[in-house]
């Protein structure tokens, strides 16, 4: 069997993120030939969440690759409610800022929702604001959340046929699983929805042409649970203990790959699948709407 490679063919997220933020790039520099000012993204980090604080850096190291005007806050954990929705009020009237994104989670006592509703909806970079969530919900989008909208993209880029097709999310998060159904609603899947009191989860994803993982549990989709040729889609970033001492954390999906890669048809694996996408439509997001501002 040697050369012969039986079983998954992996999605490069990291490539085509890297296509999709190249794309950008190149519309930041039309933008300025015309004399226009770049879009502006502004990340409010709250108290010193490691995995936070990488995310953090991740994106505005994007921002600046993009060629973006980005702007960073970082406030204690001990920031009251008044003082986070004061650096959100005031992006909301910078006109340099087209984008706001304050990274979630916040710290214990703060309201996530009351900050997530303070965000102008028309700056909303995640896609998370109430007003967007409803119109996403409605049929009628206008700003993506980010997990989600790669994902769609994803699949559009693999030709993968969705119109018709069974579409098995496992997870009802509002930031993953929820707005993820709906685009494939949207796109004419017949679409069923899995969470944490689902029966029998693997009778259930074993019927999806296209599986979407959002667990938040390690290597929780296994080959028994996957229809042979399907795609199947790992959201889940699972940072595990070292296998040794003084080794580094290991970073795992919600798919157990080993077991799946030999039955799926098309696989989006972790790291290197989600994430970067994650990253490239927080940009397209921002990039939109400093298009929608001018
Ligand atoms: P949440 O914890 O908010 O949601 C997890 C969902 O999974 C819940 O709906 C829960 O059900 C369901 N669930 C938990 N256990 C089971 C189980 N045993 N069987 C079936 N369903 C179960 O997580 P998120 O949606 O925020 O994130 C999911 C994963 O995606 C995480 O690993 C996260 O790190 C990752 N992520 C990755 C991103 C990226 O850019 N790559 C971006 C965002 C998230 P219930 O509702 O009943 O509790």
């Amino acid at each position: 069997m040697d050369g012969l490679k039986v079983g998954a063919r992996l999605i490069d997220g990291a490539a085509l993120a890297a296509r999709v933020r190249a794309e950008i790039s190149a519309e930041v520099q039309a933008m300025a030939s015309r004399g226009q000012a770049p879009p502006g993204l502004a990340v409010v980090l709250v108290g010193g969440d490691p995995a936070s604080a990488i995310y953090v850096r991740n994106k505005t190291a994007a921002c600046a690759e993009a060629g973006f005007h980005s702007v960073q806050r970082n406030l204690p954990a001990t920031a009251t409610q008044a003082e986070i929705l004061a650096e959100v009020e005031a992006f909301n009237a910078d006109p340099a800022i087209h984008g706001i994104l304050v990274q979630l989670p916040l710290p214990a006592g703060v309201d996530s929702e009351a900050v997530t509703r303070a965000i102008d909806p028309a700056k909303d970079a995640d896609g998370l604001h109430p007003d967007n969530i409803a119109r996403l919900a409605m049929g009628n989008p206008r700003v993506l959340p980010c997990t989600p909208a790669g994902i769609m993209e994803m699949l559009h880029d693999e030709g993968v046929e969705i119109a018709g097709r069974e579409a098995v999310v496992v997870g009802r998060s509002n930031i993953v699983g929820r707005p993820m159904a709906r685009l494939l609603l949207l796109e004419n899947a017949t679409v069923t929805v899995c969470h944490s009191k689902t029966a029998n989860l693997g009778a259930v994803t074993r019927r999806a042409d296209i599986l979407i993982a959002a667990v938040g549990r390690a290597e929780t989709i296994t080959g028994d649970m996957v229809k042979p040729g399907a795609t199947v889609i790992d959201v889940g970033m699972n940072r595990l203990p070292a296998e040794e001492p003084g080794g580094n954390q290991r970073l795992v999906g919600d798919v157990d790959r080993a077991s799946v890669e030999p039955v799926a048809g098309l696989l989006s694996p972790v790291p290197g699948g989600v994430g970067p996408m994650t990253i490239a439509m927080l940009l397209r997001n921002t990039l939109k709407a400093a298009q929608a501002a001018s």
